[in-house]
């Protein structure tokens, strides 16, 4: 991890607010309180500035054109590109390709990556993962009969690493694992399982969906392979993400979308690929979100992601010291080292019934299965409700949600 330089003044969450237009609304008469973070985040008004003005100023599509306007929205394009190499400290700006988000990211890796593999090849992931690094993985397993291997977590949501240290395998093509969990808040000891995977010999991925927002991110140091994550998670658009990929895997592999931009020529016997990364951005890309995601990357880089860690680690033990309090309530997940998120059941009351009678108190929290079943098999549950903290959230936002569950606990008394 980067370390972190803080010259700046101390954290004013009050002043943060002003600058998310969305937070001034209303649910039901009540001020809105979101607590849904990990789903997706608000929006700065420099995002959604940004986006504005791309409209009203740039719209033409890029790296195609010699007009005026096609050149300056090709260099606002590049410019973000720049931008997200810093943000991740990626050793050249080649290596960020933009993708629709997380998801796509892990997808392109399995097919593009994962084309060679061949049957009895090993994937190995974890048991906390979002089903977007499973499904991708399974895919190649019915497609290419390749092995799926899971490591499993223990009681507090902690991936046993003595386990996933067993499953490495001279067969283990890739480890691929969430830097965070979405469901549990778990931080994986990414560094310590980075180091083992090169041991046996694999290449990592890490998805990073739940982490950006939340920690300073920095590739290099990490020595990862590939680093995935989504825009709409850190407070930029949807629809947009980044797959960092080392340069020297990304040449040697295969495209997996053909079409405009990825290629130098074509004819009927013979196309030439472009270029990493252009190689791997078949089409015209969502240049609004690329041009909207570089205000998000200033955003949270101006304020630190270190004040933002500890501002959202102050909102975490408070909110999970009173959330204890009620009768009733279990959270899942209390790894040793925790982002943003607390996931809750309520004893005799559906979780689908707390997130509404939430909403009618203006509290936008989530329920289900966060898009990963897996985790709520291994508590033995089908759901839980979750509060998942973003850098505007405040104290009394927490009391608010306290006393919401609350109410909740007396309309199922
Ligand atoms: N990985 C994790 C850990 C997530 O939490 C999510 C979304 O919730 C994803 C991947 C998928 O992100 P997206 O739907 O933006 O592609």
């Amino acid at each position: 991890m980067r370390a972190a330089v803080e010259t700046r003044p101390a954290y004013d969450v009050r002043k943060v607010r002003e600058d998310f237009p969305i937070l001034s609304t209303r649910v039901h008469g009540k001020p809105l309180v979101y607590l849904d973070n990990a789903a997706t985040s608000q929006k700065p008004r420099a995002v959604i500035d940004a986006m504005r003005s791309y409209y009203e100023t740039l719209n033409s599509n890029i790296h195609r054109g010699v007009h005026h306007l096609s050149e300056l929205a090709t260099r606002a394009f590049e410019a973000a590109r720049l931008k997200a190499a810093r943000f991740l400290n990626a050793a050249d700006p080649k290596e960020i390709v933009f993708v629709r988000g997380a998801t796509e990211a892990i997808n392109l890796v399995a097919q593009s990556f994962g084309a060679g593999w061949k049957a009895g090849d090993e994937v190995l992931v974890t048991h906390l993962e979002h089903h977007s690094n499973i499904v991708p993985w399974q895919i190649l397993r019915d497609t290419r009969g390749i092995v799926l291997r899971v490591a499993p977590i223990d009681d507090r949501g902690e991936v046993v690493l003595e386990e996933f240290e067993r499953l490495l395998s001279p067969r283990t093509k890739l480890v691929s694992v969430a830097h965070v969990s979405n469901a549990l808040g778990t931080v994986n000891p990414v560094q310590r399982m980075i180091k083992l995977a090169r041991g046996a010999g694999a290449a990592v991925l890490l998805d990073g969906a739940q982490a950006v927002p939340h920690l300073p991110v920095d590739v290099r140091a990490l020595d990862c392979d590939f680093y995935a994550f989504s825009g709409h998670k850190l407070y930029g658009p949807t629809g947009i993400g980044v797959l960092y990929g080392k340069a020297a895997l990304l040449e040697k592999m295969p495209p997996w979308q053909g079409g405009g931009d990825m290629i130098l020529s074509v004819s009927f016997e013979k196309t030439v690929y472009n270029r990493i990364p252009h190689k791997f951005e078949a089409g015209t890309p969502h240049i609004e979100g690329v041009i909207g995601l570089a205000p998000a990357l200033d955003y949270v880089t101006g304020l630190g992601l270190a004040a933002i860690a500890a501002h959202e680690h102050d909102l975490l033990v408070y909110a999970t010291a009173a959330l204890s309090e009620i009768q009733g309530l279990r959270i899942y997940g209390t790894a040793r080292d925790k982002a943003g998120v607390l996931s809750f059941t309520l004893e005799g009351v559906h979780p689908h019934d707390i997130g509404t009678i939430l909403d009618q108190e203006g509290l936008a929290i989530r329920t289900g299965h966060h898009c990963a079943q897996p985790v709520m098999e291994r508590y033995g549950i089908a759901a839980t409700a979750r509060a998942s903290f973003g850098l505007y959230n405040t104290r009394p936002e927490v009391d608010a949600l306290v006393a919401g569950l609350r109410r909740v606990r007396e309309v199922f008394a």
